[in-house]
């Protein structure tokens, strides 16, 4: 079950401990550092919120830092959608550095690393090298250039940075124990050739700092105290801090603390994977309403603070798991309840001819106006006004000619309500050569205006309607699941093959109210009983679903006893 607000946050625990202990003189300093070879999920947006609330919670300060040291997967197009991403959850990073600006200072570091004996440029293949790692009891084999003199490492890694070697032909390792149980501490790779075109240095540098030694020297570059990450990198710890041991520190000795992964079921949050889903064409690209990527939960109309709330909720942990889906939509249902405003729009239309509707002088039906709600949740959203005449629509669903049992809804010599309107009793249908009902007649009891009846009498449904002559044309995409397992994968280990064929449906031919000519681009409404839809931010007349009116989260809970 998702926990009451303010669960708990171990890392604010440590935090109140460094502080009171005084052991950066009460800074706290943290970052979201993230490659820019993608566009952020939902995963990254709980370490954004970790990152940035942390440091809004003791008065201190969050920077971004792109981990910019592989040229050959980043791309300026990334960097710009990671930031707007961010300000578009609700925060504002102090300020934008990247690790590439620490290129010159990273080499120096490295450079006195070879000279005090604790690095050394290999020569071996990539495979050669890894395969003397070994593995958990299986020892490691030391590289026959690991006690090569240093002026000979020195003078290959200067050629190396002068791009006069191929790629793979060296690497600098560190030197520090290839029998350690920790692999990471195996003499691990610092530098790569690598000679593709980086989106900020271009052609300046040919060899490229790893993760772990341009992680930690930048953290400890910038001041920052508290360093957050996910739980894979708690291995990596004892060599970020070895890292840390061999530089001239000028400051504080940041700290890395590791949390759980933000996981969903149906949801794969792998920037890889979702890479491939765009390449592959599965979706119309990173920002499309399937996707978990903030762009594309954006354009389905996920509030930000639905997502705040969420991650909030949940406190954060040290142990993986995998959340319900169902429990972050349930959240954003419950929040798009409180602001959505309501629409009627029918999304298959059928046609309803009230034939007793009166006309006018002119011959013209005669054209009422109701005035409605725009949220019973919130009076401050004020009214509308939705215009009913005698030619409507409902919907196709609403309407059976040989009702089946339990069918409530509209048939022949059966009453409803129109919404808000007036009691209507079908009478019969208008159906084409093919025999498909293309039109409902019926007539209306004019007592029952605004939608009760002076006798008394009961309807069992109210259905929505929109006036035809005043609707507006829409589009409504409703969604399934991008993945139909659970856990995407779980069967084959490959979570692509638990792609849904089925995980968008087009209705272009829904009609909605009038009111819905003038709802802004990623606005969001609800359709009265079909879900909240979010107006797209680009196509005319597009509505996605967000998600439906059910709430299946509670119905899960109740399910499990909780
Ligand atoms: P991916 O594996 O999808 O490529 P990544 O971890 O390589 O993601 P980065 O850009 O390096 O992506 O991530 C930036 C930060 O976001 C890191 O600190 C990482 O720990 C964090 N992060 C990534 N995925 C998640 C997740 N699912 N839950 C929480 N934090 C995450
Ligand atoms: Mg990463």
């Amino acid at each position: 079950m998702t926990k009451p607000a303010g669960a708990s946050d171990f890392i604010r625990d440590i935090v109140e401990r460094d502080n009171a202990e005084r052991t950066y003189a009460g800074r706290v300093q943290t970052r979201f550092p993230p490659e820019p070879n993608g566009y952020l999920h939902i995963g990254h947006a709980k370490a954004i919120i970790q990152d940035f609330e942390t440091a809004l919670a003791f008065g201190g300060v969050c920077n971004v830092r792109f981990d910019d040291t592989n040229p050959d997967t980043e791309e300026t197009e990334y960097v710009e959608a990671i930031i707007d991403d961010i300000e578009w959850l609700g925060y504002h990073p102090d300020n934008v550095f990247y690790a590439s600006d620490y290129f010159e200072e990273l080499y120096n570091w490295a450079v006195d690393l070879v000279h005090r004996g604790l690095a050394y440029v290999d020569e071996q293949d990539a495979e050669t090298i890894s395969a003397q790692r070994g593995g958990f009891g299986k020892p490691g084999i030391e590289s026959p250039y690991r006690d090569r003199p240093v002026a000979e490492s020195l003078e290959v890694f200067a050629r190396m940075r002068a791009g006069e070697l191929d790629e793979g032909a060296a690497c600098l390792r560190a030197k520090i124990d290839m029998q350690n149980d920790n692999m990471w501490l195996r003499d691990p790779v610092l530098y790569r050739i690598r000679h593709g075109h980086h989106h900020r240095t271009h052609d300046a540098w040919t060899i490229y700092p790893t993760y772990d030694w341009a992680h930690g020297q930048s953290d400890a570059i910038e001041g920052v105290t508290h360093s957050l990450c996910t739980l894979e990198f708690d291995v990596h710890r004892p060599l970020y801090d070895w890292c840390l041991d061999q530089l001239p520190l000028p400051g504080d000795r940041p700290k890395q603390i590791e949390f759980a992964r933000l996981e969903f079921t149906h949801i794969v949050t792998s920037k890889r994977r979702l890479k491939k889903l765009v390449e592959d064409g599965v979706v119309d690209g990173w920002d499309d309403a399937r996707m978990p990527t903030l762009q594309g939960l954006k354009r389905r109309g996920y509030p930000a603070s639905a997502i705040r709330t969420f991650c909030t909720e949940i406190g954060t942990a040290r142990t993986n798991s995998r959340h319900a889906i169902e429990a972050l939509e349930a959240i954003v249902r419950r929040e798009l309840n409180q602001t959505a405003q309501r629409r009627m729009a029918v999304l298959k239309p059928l046609k309803l001819v009230l034939t007793n509707w009166p006309t006018d002088e002119a011959g013209q039906p005669v054209v009422e106006h109701f005035e409605v709600t725009n949220n019973p949740e919130n009076p401050d959203d004020g009214t509308r006004t939705v215009a009913f005449s005698g030619e409507l629509v409902i919907e196709a669903d609403d309407f059976a000619e040989v009702p089946p049992p339990k069918f409530f809804r509209l048939s022949p010599g059966k009453e409803v309500r129109l919404r808000g309107a007036y009691l209507v009793t079908a009478t019969d249908v208008v159906k084409d050569t093919d025999g498909t009902i293309v039109q409902v007649n019926a007539t209306y009891d004019p007592a029952t205006r605004g939608g009760d009846a002076p006798d008394g009498r009961k309807v069992k449904s109210t259905m929505h309607w929109v006036s035809l002559a005043h609707s507006v044309p829409l589009t409504a995409a409703l969604y399934d699941r991008l993945f139909t397992a659970e856990v995407p994968g779980a069967a084959t280990g490959e979570p692509l093959d638990d792609l849904n064929p089925n995980s968008r449906e087009l209705l272009e031919g829904a009609l909605g109210e009038a009111a819905l000519g003038e709802t802004a681009p990623g606005q969001v409404v609800q359709f009265e009983r079909l879900g909240y839809f979010a107006k797209d931010a680009d196509v005319d007349g597009l509505y996605h679903r967000t998600v439906g009116l059910k709430d299946e989260w509670a119905a899960i809970q109740k399910r499990q006893g909780n």
